[in-house]
């Protein structure tokens, strides 16, 4: 069955496997103080969907406002790496007990999973991290989620479980992934002016789309805002899954965003292979090949990146690591594993394939970039 609106999705068919991610500020109240009952009515909803022969993976945020309550740190522990990496070892270990026991309240077995961002940006540890999910998921086991906060550094860290969300729903091939939020979806402009509309469905996010959304995180207490969410929606419809922004912040809101139909669905567009899609949802390039307007339009018709037609070579990357391909105006349009360092593609720039051995001494290989290690964005 084909999704096409919010409401599609209460269709166990249409949406088996999901991926609930949760927000901070629906777990912690502005106190630091679990809020139990939500917590409970969520677990409830949760062996519903169990119930009814559907999967469930959580991304659970919230180690950082609970443990900063703890330590008495300032701005909710979010002042410092350092703050936030104390507040979260603090916070991680209540928060997983809390799921513990409201999941086993329910005859529910939770399963911790705290991840970084290179245990999903490496194709070896992702697949790992893919594989545990899966076998957590046959036993009937609940996955709860969160990014590794305390040892991940501000460079090698998500930093908002949105993105980190998108990433787990590919890795378990998830049908749909629906962001549990204190807004009710997506706005046409910022939700505090008026006449601002929600946007029901999304059918492939452009830049008109972008322009909605506004950075900053209403609660002060998450770190995702609008902007995050929207790349979440990115890694998801490219991999083609569907991702809904809903309102979290009722009593078992997910019975209630579905069933109303409030809240902002993307739709899923490309089912690129898992491997290309895993490639597309990569979040970190090493470095970047500018092209030529030809060799742009030789990659929208699938052909692969061929080094006369790179006008400019950008950042250290090695064989093998993620590049960014951008056309003349600087716009990325394409993200490939390089198959030559940097130093290399400088040599090579411009360059047909034919003059290769004659500059590097060597030319194993035709195309800077191939087809198969490369998505269109
Ligand atoms: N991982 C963070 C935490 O558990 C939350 C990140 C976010 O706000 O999205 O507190």
């Amino acid at each position: 069955m084909v999704i096409a609106a919010l409401h599609d999705l209460i269709d166990p068919a249409a949406a088996r496997r999901i991926v609930l991610k949760i927000g901070s500020s629906l777990l912690v109240d502005g106190a630091g103080c679990p809020r139990a009952e939500w917590l409970e009515s969520i677990a409830g909803e949760i062996a519903d969907f169990r119930a009814a022969g559907r999967e469930v993976v959580v991304v659970s945020s919230g180690a950082i406002a609970l443990g900063a309550a703890r330590l008495g740190l300032e701005r909710g522990g979010r002042g410092s790496l350092a703050d936030a990496q104390a507040a979260a070892s603090v916070g991680q270990i209540a928060l997983a007990s809390l799921w513990s026991e409201k999941l086993a309240a329910r005859g529910l077995t939770a399963a911790q999973l705290l991840l970084t961002l290179d245990d999903l940006e490496d194709r070896r540890r992702y697949l790992n991290a893919s594989s545990t999910l899966a076998r957590l998921l046959e036993s009937g086991a609940v996955p709860v989620v969160n990014e590794n906060d305390s040892v991940a550094t501000q460079e090698i860290r998500f930093g908002d479980n949105d993105r980190l969300a998108a990433r787990v729903a590919q890795a378990v091939r998830a049908d749909a992934v629906l962001l549990l939020s204190d807004v009710d979806g997506l706005f046409d402009r910022n939700p505090r002016e008026a006449g601002a509309r929600l946007v029901p469905v999304v059918d492939g996010i452009d830049d008109a789309v972008r322009a909605m959304a506004d950075g900053g995180s209403a609660s002060g207490l998450g770190s995702g805002g609008m902007t995050s969410k929207l790349q979440a929606a990115e890694i998801a419809e490219r991999a083609g899954i569907a991702l809904a922004i809903v309102n979290g912040t009722h009593r078992a809101p997910i019975g209630r965003a579905l069933e109303g139909g409030v809240g902002t669905v993307f739709l899923p567009r490309r089912r690129d292979g898992a491997r290309k899609a895993w490639l597309g949802g990569r979040l970190r390039d090493r470095g970047a090949l500018v092209v030529d307007v030809g060799c742009a339009a030789a990659l929208a018709q699938g052909g692969s990146l061929l080094a006369a037609g790179i006008t400019a070579v950008e950042g250290a990357f090695e064989r093998g690591d993620l590049v960014a391909i951008r056309d003349p105006a600087g716009a990325a349009i394409a993200r490939g594993l390089a198959e030559y360092g940097a130093a290399e593609c400088h040599a090579l720039k411009g360059l047909r394939s034919a003059d290769h051995a004659r500059v590097l001494g060597y030319a194993p290989r035709a195309a800077v970039v191939h087809r198969d290690h490369m998505v269109m964005l």
